[in-house]
């Protein structure tokens, strides 16, 4: 989903970009984010099926990314905003059924969940015109629904939303990542220290 303005406040969270594998944040190294950085950052040759799962991604349902990943390598869950509130059984089905531990939660620029509520207008008359919709409905659709949407600077979204996963699920490894929908790379969100928490939570 694109959002028509620029993101605000991106820069508050720190970004470290993955240009070669050194760049590979240390608690990421030999884990299933590390393989995620070499196929899809650097390029690295991936065999043509990996066999069985070996991560999670949740991400945007944007039309704008795509992951370069072998066949079977991960799990996917695409959602608006990649926000997994209303996902949890999927996450956690992947977990005790697809026998994962790792997983990486994207955020991306120019989301356009992230401050979806001014679209209102926009939505309302889109459905009414090619939905085939009274406006009636479509108000009520976007009043009821609007709220579990917003996500705010997507950034700081992903930043609360690793938080809030690493205490539900708390054996798992949650990496956060921030999509640049202009060069298609991932760069590694730097985990605000946690006396910054109320400046950085969502
Ligand atoms: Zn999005």
């Amino acid at each position: 989903m694109s959002a028509s303005g620029s993101e605000h406040r991106v820069e508050a969270v720190g970004l470290q970009p993955v240009v070669t594998a050194e760049d590979i944040l240390p608690e990421y190294r030999g884990t299933p984010i590390e393989k995620l950085l070499r196929y899809h950052n650097l390029g690295e040759p991936a065999p043509r099926s990996h066999g069985k799962p070996s991560m999670l991604v949740s991400m945007c349902m944007d039309h704008r990314k795509e992951l370069r990943v072998p066949n079977e390598f991960a799990y996917v869950l695409r959602s608006a905003g990649g926000n997994l509130r209303d996902s949890e059984f999927e996450l956690s089905y992947a977990v005790a059924v697809g026998g994962v531990s790792t997983v990486a939660l994207l955020a991306h620029t120019d989301c356009g969940m992230a401050h979806v509520s001014a679209k209102r207008t926009q939505f309302v008359d889109g459905l009414i015109s090619r939905a085939g919709w009274s406006r009636e409905d479509a108000e009520h659709h976007f009043t009821d629904a609007v709220h579990r949407y917003e996500i705010g600077d997507p950034a700081r979204f992903v930043v609360g939303e690793t938080r809030r996963l690493r205490k539900r699920y708390p054996a798992l490894l949650f990496a956060p990542f921030l999509y640049t929908v202009d060069d298609d790379h991932l760069a590694q969100i730097i985990m605000p220290p946690i006396d910054q928490e109320s400046a950085v939570g969502p």
